[in-house]
């Protein structure tokens, strides 16, 4: 099992691909990749990454679009275009459209991971607090600290989850994306209903709102 950052490598030259992926493998990182932008989306909308390093020009549907769409989503997970659309107009508008980096093709590997590290720093997704309705969960000490300064006490597996939650708190989850990131041991969604019931009995019935017929998200921060 690979705890390394996750990256959803998005490039559709198959030698680049397979030479980026081997290098992001040996640097400690997860490697998901998508040869083409509905690839692109899909992983993207259904699983959870650390990082999204994109080429523009792809088949189906273009980087920047695979980009914004995702955005609209509320999916924010750092995104560092690679692209041979480099001029500074290219760059202003991948910027724009709500990438973090941009790197022009040719680049220098050395460049690209020292970027890559330091969106990770900046975006840090392993943050031990996370806010969540009515408060703030502390992940390491399992407990969420109400506004009124009351604390509940989770389980590993109702923090597990409330975390995943909560660290992407405008993204829809399936059950099954839930299951397989959080209780990964278990082989029925089931266990994510469990989990939600419990949670609900201890933060509030809208701590963990239900998406009808997609699945689950964190409630509304107020
Ligand atoms: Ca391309």
């Amino acid at each position: 099992m690979n705890d390394g950052p996750k990256v959803l490598l998005v490039e559709d030259d198959a030698g680049l691909a397979s030479m980026l992926r081997e290098l992001l493998l040996g640097e400690g990182y997860e490697v998901v990749l998508a040869a083409d932008g509905q690839r692109a989306l899909h992983e993207g909308l259904s699983q959870h990454f650390d990082l999204l390093l994109m080429d523009r020009g792809l088949p189906a549907i273009e980087g920047l679009d695979v980009l914004g769409r995702l955005r609209n989503k509320g999916i924010s997970t750092p995104a560092l275009i690679l692209s041979a659309l480099s001029n500074p107009a290219d760059r202003v508008e991948g910027l724009d459209r709500g990438a973090e980096d941009y790197l022009g093709k040719p680049f220098d590997i050395d460049e690209l991971l020292a970027r890559l590290r330091s969106l990770l720093r900046r975006h840090s997704t392993h943050a031990d607090a996370v806010p969540v309705p009515g408060g703030m969960l502390d992940i390491n000490g399992r407990t969420v600290t109400l506004g009124s300064g009351a604390e509940v006490v989770l389980s590993e597996r109702e923090s597990g989850l409330l975390a995943h939650l909560g660290r992407r708190p405008r993204q829809i989850f399936t059950r099954e994306a839930l299951r397989t990131a959080v209780f990964p041991d278990a082989d029925d969604d089931g266990v994510v209903d469990t989990y939600v019931h419990y949670l609900r009995k201890k933060l509030g019935r809208t701590s963990v709102l239900t998406v009808r017929g997609m699945g689950y998200r964190l409630g509304e921060l107020r």
